[in-house]
């Protein structure tokens, strides 16, 4: 009768550790089926921009590539990515990502950096 009740709270606890893991697996699932959007979208707008820029502005593939080399080499590493390095906070010394102009702690504004292109 005692081990009965025990294995049941067992399985009840169980059951909810499954549960609470299958709803942070469809928060997870959620959240990449958002990211894939947002970069879809993106990859939609750069495309257009770049589509205005070379046919507006005569701007050529060249151009473009040394451009984003020009960047990517920004950060003192040619790796196609470009780092957001962190910054201090002049009022309150946190550290922040480059790209607030404003501290998120104190409010205080700070200097902008390349990482807020
Ligand atoms: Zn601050």
């Amino acid at each position: 009768m005692l081990w009965d009740l025990y294995q049941q709270s067992q399985i009840r606890a169980t059951q909810a550790k499954v549960e609470s893991a299958s709803n942070r697996t469809k928060d997870v699932r959620d959240s990449v089926l958002k990211l894939e959007d947002r970069t879809d979208r993106l990859a939609l707008t750069t495309m257009a921009m770049w589509a205005l820029m070379s046919e507006k502005l005569g701007i050529t593939e060249a151009d473009l590539e040394a451009k984003i080399q020009e960047i990517d080499l920004s950060d003192g590493r040619l790796d196609g990515k470009v780092r957001v390095q962190a910054k201090t906070c002049p009022s309150c010394n946190r550290k922040l990502s480059k790209r607030h102009n404003k501290c998120m702690y104190c409010g205080a504004e700070t200097s902008p950096g390349l990482g807020s292109l």
